[in-house]
C-alpha cells in the first residue's frame, strides 16, 4: 500500500498527465490512498468572500493558517468541494476508480482543538493566542478507508479533522497523509509538490535519516519543513520510507518509487 500526498502547489496545472499510467500500473497489484492539499485555492477563494487570510508561525517554525470560524468553513467548502471533486473527476476521466471523502467521513481523522497557540510575533516574541479552528491529529479510524480499498475505490481525502466537539478542525495536508499512512500501515508515504524534494543550498538532499530530518527542521523553509516534519511522523508510526519529489516530472510516482532524483527519508536503523 502507498499513500500519495497531492500538495495544492503541483495541483493547479503542473502535476504530469502520466500520474495516470502511473497509477493504473501501481493499481494492477498494490493499493493507493490519496490526501491532497490546496492551501492557496482556500486562499484565494477565502479572500475573495472577503475573509483576509493570516498565517502564524510557531516557535518550531512551522507555519500555519490562523483559522476561525469563518475560514473553517471555507476551508472546508474548498478542500472537501472545489478541490476534492476536481481530483475526483480527472482520475475518474483517466480510468481510476476515485472517490473523494474528507477527514471527517467515516470519522476518519480525529484531532485535538488547539485552544491556545504559541507563535512568534513580528518581534520575534513568543505569544500565546486563541487557538481557532485547527487541530492536532490524534486518532486515524481506517473502516472507511478499508472498505473502499477492499472493492477497489481510490480514496482520495482532505485534510479536514473532526474535532471532539464534532466541530470540523483543518489539519495539514502533510501531516494528516503521514497519519493516515501510518494507520494504514502503509510501506510507503510520497509527497508531490513543486521541487524536487529538500533542498540545501540549492542541493537536493537525496537521502536522510529521521534523526537527522528532525535536527534539520529548523533551517528549513515553510512548505518544505512540514512535509519533512509529516516525513519523521510517518516513519515513526511505522511506515517504512518517506519520499518527497517533483510532480511536475514524468511518471512522478514510479520514478520516486525507484528513488529517481528526490528526498528519500528512512529510520535510524
Ligand atoms: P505543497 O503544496 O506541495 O505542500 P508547499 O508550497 O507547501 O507545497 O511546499 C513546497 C515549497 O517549499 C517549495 O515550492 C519551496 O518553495 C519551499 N521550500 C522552502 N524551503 C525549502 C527547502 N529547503 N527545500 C525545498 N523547498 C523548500
Ligand atoms: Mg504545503
Amino acid at each position: 500500500m502507498i499513500v500519495v500526498k497531492i500538495g495544492g502547489s503541483i495541483l493547479s496545472d503542473t502535476l504530469h498527465t502520466s500520474i495516470f499510467d502511473d497509477f493504473l500500473r501501481i493499481l494492477r497489484n498494490d493499493k493507493i490512498i490519496i490526501v491532497h492539499g490546496g492551501g492557496n485555492q482556500v486562499t484565494s477563494i477565502a479572500t475573495k468572500l472577503g475573509l483576509e487570510q493570516r498565517f502564524v508561525v510557531s516557535p518550531q517554525g512551522i507555519k500555519s493558517r490562523y483559522t476561525d470560524r469563518q475560514t473553517a468553513e471555507a476551508y472546508t467548502m474548498v478542500m472537501s468541494g472545489q478541490v476534492n471533486k476536481s481530483i475526483v473527476t480527472v482520475l475518474l476521466k483517466n480510468g481510476i476508480n476515485a472517490v473523494g471523502i474528507s477527514g471527517i467521513d467515516g470519522a476518519i481523522l480525529r484531532a485535538e482543538r488547539k485552544r491556545r497557540l504559541l507563535v512568534i510575533n513580528e518581534k520575534g516574541r513568543k505569544m500565546s493566542i486563541e487557538g481557532g479552528y485547527t487541530g492536532k491529529i490524534d486518532r486515524v479510524n481506517n473502516s472507511l478507508i478499508n472498505v473502499l480499498l477492499e472493492r477497489d475505490f481510490v480514496p482520495v481525502i482532505s485534510p479536514i479533522a473532526l474535532g471532539e466537539e464534532f466541530e470540523y478542525l483543518n489539519v495539514d495536508g502533510d501531516r494528516a497523509a503521514a497519519h493516515i499512512a501510518g494507520s494504514a500501515q502503509a510501506d510507503k508515504v510520497i509527497f508531490l509538490t513543486n521541487v524536487p524534494g529538500l533542498l540545501i543550498n540549492g542541493r537536493l538532499i537525496e537521502d536522510l535519516k529521521i534523526s537527522d530530518a528532525k535536527r534539520m527542521l529548523p533551517t528549513i523553509g515553510f512548505g518544505m519543513e512540514k512535509k519533512v516534519l509529516a516525513c519523521t511522523e510517518a516513519l515513526e508510526l511505522g511506515v517504512r520510507e518517506a519520499i518527497i519529489g517533483d510532480g511536475s516530472r514524468e511518471n512522478p510516482v514510479s520514478r520516486l518509487l525507484a528513488h529517481e532524483s528526490c528526498t528519500v527519508i528512512t529510520g535510524n536503523e
